[in-house]
């Protein structure tokens, strides 16, 4: 395949929450996740891989996501569940995350040829104080409504979705799709949970949650009027779980709208710096060094090393190049 075609192929159509944040916090690990997919040789085959490194903290809101998600799709198909070995579910679950990640370990010390900044030794007294936080917060939301409700049969009608799902809007593939969806009177209530956040709903968070109703209104079965839907968001956040609801108006799909595209072109006209060549000095790195220190990149990306004097060298890089195509 040659230069333009993969540029074109790897051109970025597609919006989630997270490649949102991913681009706020690091132009430089979007494009690294994002931008080299499809070119598959030498490697950048590993460039997922080492995109999706992260701390034990992180993989322990993995676990406790994924577990919620297995408790909620047991319940769906009716398939029996054991509460007593939550602590054993939690720890294979970080285990696993920690062993999958010593090969990406592996990959990085190998091209680097020296021992990588991201080994770190896990004991076990740490993995134990991760798989307590974990069962807790397990334990909290299972206990709080809606998840309660849903356990306990008071909510009857109610679906589980797949964040993987998308909904193409103006050729775009974006992942809208709420986590639970269910039915309560005349009103459709969309909930999104989140393992970690901030402990005030943020407009623009709130309008995220709003892309959740133009997800709902494309689907076969539910309300095609906005006012008969409520936004939930379910988020751990200063040592609880913190329900938010809301209502929508036009205008805040509108702005929702709005917000998804304008986040694509920005996404474009990033990956359009790339150019042919894949120039990765015209990307600018994070906004904070506190983004670096788990990143996957830092042992190959100069920001990791000292990100301040990466930033100016990146921006002197990029104006320079502005200069030259003015000239
Ligand atoms: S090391 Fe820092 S600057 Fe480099 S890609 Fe990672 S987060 Fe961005």
């Amino acid at each position: 395949m040659n230069e333009k075609k993969i540029q074109w192929i790897n051109k970025p159509r597609t919006w989630s929450v997270t490649r949102r944040e991913l681009l706020n916090k690091c132009p430089r690990a979007f494009i690294l996740k994002y931008g080299f997919k499809k070119k598959q040789g030498g490697f950048n085959r590993h460039l997922t891989n080492i995109s999706n490194w992260t701390s034990p903290y992180i993989l322990m809101q993995r676990a406790l996501r994924g577990l919620i998600i297995q408790r909620l799709e047991c319940v769906s198909r009716g398939v029996k569940w054991e509460e007593n070995d939550i602590a054993l579910k939690i720890r294979s679950r970080i285990i696993g995350g920690l062993k999958r990640q010593k090969s990406v370990l592996a990959v990085i010390e190998k091209r680097i040829g020296k021992s990588s900044s991201l080994r770190r030794n896990i004991n076990q007294k740490e993995i134990d104080r991760l798989v307590e936080i974990c069962c807790m917060r397990y334990h909290s939301i299972i206990s709080a409504a809606p998840f309660s409700e849903i356990l306990n049969g008071k909510i009857e009608q109610w679906f589980i979705f797949s964040r993987l799902t998308s909904t193409v809007v103006n050729d775009f593939e974006l992942h809208i799709s709420p986590d639970i969806v269910w039915i309560k009177g005349r009103n459709c209530h969309l909930l999104r949970f989140n393992v970690q956040g901030l402990n005030k709903l943020q407009h623009h968070k709130s309008l995220e949650n709003t892309a959740m109703v133009i997800w709902a209104i494309n689907q076969k079965g539910l309300p095609s009027n906005h006012e008969r839907y409520v936004i939930e968001n379910f988020v751990w956040s200063c040592g609880k779980w913190n329900r938010w609801i809301e209502t929508c108006n036009l205008t805040d799909i509108q702005d929702a709208r709005w917000i998804i595209m304008k986040d694509i072109s920005e996404m474009q006209e990033l990956y359009g710096r790339l150019g042919p060549a894949l120039d990765l000095s015209q990307i600018p790195l994070a906004k904070d060094e506190s983004i670096c220190l788990d990143c996957g990149h830092r042992d190959t990306c100069p920001g990791g090393e000292n990100l301040e004097r990466a930033s100016l060298i990146q921006s002197a890089l990029e104006m320079a190049k502005a200069a030259q195509k003015r000239a």
